[in-house]
Order: structure tokens, then sequence, then C-alpha cells
């Protein structure tokens, strides 16, 4: 099938053509690189989708909340995509999307489509890919796109990066583990919803979202933010309490960006982001090729053997990359 033909049934909402240009982005291969990216050029550029990036450790209830949070934005009349960015993700082994019995319910909604972490061990190479598959998304267009991560560090950095808003999924907890959210991952929320308020923990999530709604005020007010964000509040996922209330403050967070300019100043640089990131990915590919290592090889050992200088041989080697790698 040609590019723009994919292009053109992916626009028109055509799932399968979607999954397959999702594994077109995910390949690796030189061929499907140049590919994806004329599939990507290919697609309307006129679409856009909420970019809704959730990040929580495990346990607390990231899928349930998905589950429940999209089959309530489809009862809406919306349509939701649910990726995700999985660090520990591997060839072998499982993603936190991979389980086929999670959002089940979700999963058979016509107006949803999941898709798993890409696997991949270096966090980048996942990055990038789900990057595109966001854009796949919103090509296809979806109204919402919701980038899952686990709470376990550098991930969620790169979800930001590609999401118009972030959302930081709790557990009710004791004031101690107020400390254990790192400053850097609070910074980045602009809704902090503690979740599982339900029976017994009701008390508790009513003490812990307060507790962050005091930490959020503490923190140095963002351009980026009207009054009143980053927010705290908390959900019952489980007991379908309180997602309406999520997408309310989502929404009017998104309209007051969109309204003030943040909304395309934060994509501008995103993209920018993106461009710088690819483009040194794209450089340590060359310097993966066949004739390039054996340059490199060769190169090094006349450097340690004296016979040439450090410096002039690198110039010398990047001056040639270009041949070197095709
Ligand atoms: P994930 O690892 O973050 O995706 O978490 P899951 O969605 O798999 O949920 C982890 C556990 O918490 C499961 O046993 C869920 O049933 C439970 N859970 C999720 N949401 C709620 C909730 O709103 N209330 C209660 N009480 N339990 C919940």
């Amino acid at each position: 099938m040609k590019d723009h033909d994919l292009a053109q049934r992916i626009a028109a909402q055509d799932r399968r053509a979607l999954a397959r240009g999702i594994t077109l982005v995910e390949s690796g291969r030189a061929d499907h690189r140049a590919a994806a990216a004329a599939l990507l050029a290919a697609l309307p550029q006129d679409r856009q989708a909420l970019r809704i990036g959730l990040s929580g450790t495990p346990g607390v209830g990231k899928s349930t909340f998905i589950e429940s949070f999209g089959m309530m934005l489809i009862g809406m009349g919306l349509r939701v995509a649910v990726l995700a960015v999985d660090p520990s993700s591997t060839r072998s082994g499982g993603s936190i999307l991979g389980d086929k019995t999670r959002m089940d319910r979700l999963s058979r909604e016509a107006g949803a489509f999941i898709r798993p972490s890409p696997s991949q061990t270096h966090l980048g190479g996942v990055a990038r890919r789900t990057r595109e598959a966001v854009r796949l998304c919103e090509g296809a267009g979806f109204d919402v796109v919701l980038i899952e991560t686990v709470g376990v560090g550098q991930s969620e950095t790169v979800v930001a990066q590609m999401s118009d808003v972030f959302l930081l999924l709790l557990a009710p907890a004791g004031g101690d583990e107020l400390q254990g959210v790192k400053r850097g991952i609070m910074e980045m929320a602009d809704l902090i919803v503690v979740n599982k308020a339900d029976g017994d923990l009701k008390t508790t999530a009513t003490r812990t979202c307060a507790d962050y709604a005091g930490a959020l005020r503490l923190l140095r007010k963002r351009d980026q933010d009207p009054d009143g964000f980053p927010k705290a509040m908390m959900v019952s996922a489980a007991q379908e309490k309180g997602l309406d209330d999520v997408w309310t403050a989502l929404s009017e967070l998104a309209e007051w960006r969109r309204a003030q300019g943040f909304w395309d100043r934060t994509r501008a640089d995103q993209a920018r982001y993106w461009f710088h990131e690819d483009v040194r990915q794209r450089l340590l590919a060359q310097l993966e090729a066949p004739a390039a290592r054996a340059a490199l090889a060769t190169l090094s050992d006349a450097v340690a053997a004296g016979e040439k200088d450090p410096a002039a041989a690198a110039q010398a080697f990047v001056a040639q990359l270009g041949d070197l790698s095709d």
C-alpha cells in the first residue's frame, strides 16, 4: 500500500490502517523510517486532540481510571485513544498495556483505540515512537489521546513533552509519603488526582488530597496556569465518582491555555524538542552503520598509536559520516 493511501485511510478513521501506521512508526528499519516520515507528513495537519499525559506508580489504579474515564468520554460522544510509554518494556517482557485483560470494556468500544507501549529497552526510542503514534491518532480524528506511563522516573518527562495537560494519579497515603513524590514530578502536574476515595479509604483520600493541595500552593506559579491550577482532586475510578470533575477541570485548563496562546506555544516548543531529538537519534544511528563502525575502529587505533591527533581524526570522521552510512 502506498503511504499516501495509508494516510488517507487513517484520516478516514480506519482503525486497521491506524494500527498499521503505528507499526510502521515503531519500526527501526531505515526504509520504514523514511516511509513513516512520509506518512506523518501526509496526514491532515489541522486536527488536534487533547493530549493527556497520565502518570502513577503501579497499583494506584491507572488502568481502572483510564477505563472509567475513557468510558465516560465515549458516553459523551468523544473518540478516545490510549497509548503508553513504558520504560521497562522489552521485546520479551510484558508492557503496561500489554495485558489484554486491562481496560476490557474500553477495548470493546468502537470509539476507542488502545495500543500498548512499543517494546524497546531504550526510553528515547519508545518516546519517539509514541510521540509519532500520538500524531497518527490525531490524524485519525481522535478527540482525546491519553498517554500513560508508570511513575518511576524519567518517563514522566518524556510524556510531559508530548502532552497538553499532565495528570498525576496518586493513592491515599499517610503524610510521610507526601515526600515520596519527587518535587520535579509535582511541578510537572496540572492536576493531582487522588484515586480510591471510596469505602474505608475515603477519609485518608480526603486528607491526602488536602495535603497535596497545600503542597501545590507552595510551588512557584507557572505562566501557563490560570488561577486555581495546578489543582488536587479526588476520585474513585472503581466507583466512577469524580471523573466528570476531572474532565471539567482539564477542559477548563485546555480552553484557557488555548485562549491565552500557551497551547500553541507549548506545542511549538515540543515540536522543536522532537525535531532535535530525531536529528540526534538519526546521527547516532549513522554511527552504527558497518562502514562507519569500521572507519571509527581504524581511526581510534590510529589515535591510540599516536599517528593521528584526536581532534583532527574526529573532524575527518564526521566530515565523511554521511557517505559512510549510506
Ligand atoms: P495500575 O497498576 O496503576 O494500572 O492499577 P490498576 O488499575 O490495575 O489497579 C490496582 C488495584 O487498585 C486493583 O486491585 C484495582 O481494583 C484497585 N483500584 C483501582 N481503582 C480503585 C478505586 O477507585 N477504588 C478502590 N478501592 N480500588 C481501586
